[in-house]
């Protein structure tokens, strides 16, 4: 049976001699996976189609039982190029494309997820500031997925905190300092300027959220924050995140010096 479906190009592996194994997150069924014939050798076909970050139109052909897809041809509707002439931007981005193919279910439609990733990397793209689109990616991607953390009360009482609570990880949400019972294990903190900039960011449009200027100390908060969601939620840490983390660090010592 043939298909098409836009999608967005995850990433791909070399299969054989010739042909490549593509991973897409599709706008008609989520996340798949097809083989590319003779992808490696015939331009004609596939030219910068199967390329990650590109945002094309894929022709599938499916057989009754078979796992995986066949991609007959990609037509490229954008191609965001400049994500991958810098390196904060493209590590940025691939940390978004993980976190697509951890979280998002093979098979399942789900066009605003779709959309918002085709979105923050058309951004990406046209230059916005790369941690600040992850991290709003990352708080818009996790609610669409089911995967939203729960900020404005304490999990334990119920009370809305007045001042700083801590993220609770396993619980996935967070608890006032009057139910905290420390474990020894070190506490991620949120301020409810954090929580409060975390709904915002939320509930409004990416490119309305784009001109919000939120403090470093609250995006950091953030960024710890979601680290501790995402690795419950996986039960690993993201590895793409370890190197966008390493090249921000280097980038830091450099300019120091
Ligand atoms: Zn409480």
């Amino acid at each position: 049976m043939k298909s098409k479906t836009e999608a967005i190009i995850i990433g791909s592996m070399n299969l054989g001699e010739a042909d490549k194994l593509v991973t897409f997150f599709s706008l008609d069924r989520g996340m798949l996976k097809g083989v590319a014939k003779n992808a490696r050798k015939s331009f004609r076909r596939f030219g910068a189609g199967l390329e990650t970050f590109t945002y094309c139109r894929l022709h599938l052909y499916e057989r009754e039982h078979q796992e995986l897809l066949r991609i007959e041809s990609s037509d490229i509707i954008t191609q965001p190029a400049r994500i991958c002439e810098d390196l904060i931007r493209s590590a940025a981005g691939a940390v978004m494309l993980e976190l697509v193919k951890e979280l998002a279910p093979a098979g399942e439609r789900n066009a605003s997820a779709f959309l918002l990733l085709a979105h923050t990397l058309q951004l990406l793209n046209a230059g916005e500031d790369p941690s600040f689109l992850l991290r709003i990616f990352e708080i818009k991607f996790l609610s669409l997925l089911g995967y939203q953390p729960k900020l404005d009360h304490c999990l334990s009482c119920g009370k809305e905190p007045k001042g700083e609570m801590i993220f609770h990880g396993m619980k996935g949400g967070v608890l006032c300092l009057d139910c905290m019972v420390s474990s020894g294990e070190p506490q991620v903190k949120l301020s409810q300027g954090a929580a409060g900039f975390y709904y915002q960011a939320l509930r409004m449009e990416m490119d309305k959220v784009c001109r919000l200027r939120p403090s470093a100390a609250i995006m950091q908060e953030l960024d710890r924050m979601f680290s501790a969601h995402t690795f419950h939620i996986l039960g690993k840490g993201l590895k793409s995140m370890e190197f966008l983390t390493s090249i921000k660090t280097f980038e830091r010592t450099v300019d120091c010096k």
